[in-house]
């Protein structure tokens, strides 16, 4: 069968020429007269409806929207649109990992917790929140970890782990923190005096982080414990790449 090209469709078949295959990257796409996007490259197709749906959804969770609005939107199953979610944010924690390129120079370290119930012990010691530690690079990236205890040991086989051996070290004066002059000079800012002194001795940062963190996990409105690692990560992304 033959088939006659309208002047609209030949209009986006030269459209989506010179875009990139997102299968090979190759600037060989074409559409189809099924509606399809077919690159000429690697021969795969892709129907360009569910493209648009599938892009529609990844610019949603830059967003936050919430997968329900999402799905209702689009047409598609509540669950669908919260596996793909999910999928996206198993795939940012992994490359989080992944990026984890030593910090060096430096460095910004503080805990906090995330969590729990409102009410009751805050800060050092609060029960049912998780325990995160954040290590930030000044003019560069932040990466953080959940830890079960904020004992000098578990804190600094971390910072052992994460950072370059002789970097300069910004804490508070949280006793945990009191060996790691073995690893490189150590400031402690004393919260209780200044916030900043004279040899840009502070924790400002991090902390910035921290609040940046809290303000955007609160569009989830409430993650779970289990689930809050994948979360944490996400906002960490969020904060090295996108700015958003
Ligand atoms: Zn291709």
């Amino acid at each position: 069968m033959v088939m006659i090209k309208t002047s609209s469709q030949k209009r986006l078949t030269s459209f989506y020429l010179g875009r990139k295959c997102i299968f090979c990257g190759k600037r060989k796409v074409c559409l189809t007269s099924r509606g399809y996007v077919k690159c000429s490259g690697c021969s795969k197709q892709k129907s360009l409806k569910m493209l648009r749906k599938e892009l529609a959804v990844l610019v949603a969770f830059t967003e936050q929207r919430p997968a329900y609005q999402v799905a209702s939107e689009h047409g598609l199953h509540y669950y669908t649109v919260s596996r793909i979610f999910k999928n996206l944010r198993d795939l940012i924690y992994y490359q989080c990992e992944l990026e984890g390129k030593r910090l060096s120079g430096n460095i910004e370290i503080d805990e906090a917790y995330f969590g729990g119930k409102r009410k009751g012990k805050r800060g050092r010691g609060a029960a049912g929140k998780s325990v995160v530690l954040g290590l930030l690079e000044r003019q560069g990236k932040v990466y953080t970890r959940v830890v079960d205890t904020i004992t000098a040991e578990q804190l600094l086989s971390v910072i052992k782990a994460k950072t370059r051996k002789g970097s300069v070290f910004h804490t508070d004066t949280f006793k945990s923190y009191n060996s790691l002059h073995q690893f490189g000079k150590h400031f402690k800012v004393n919260h209780n005096q200044t916030l900043v002194d004279k040899n840009h001795n502070h924790i400002n940062g991090i902390e910035g982080f921290w609040s940046y963190a809290k303000h955007k996990l609160y569009n989830y409105r409430g993650v779970s414990k289990a689930n809050f690692p994948v979360y944490l990560k996400e906002m960490e992304y969020r904060y090295n790449h996108l700015s958003v």
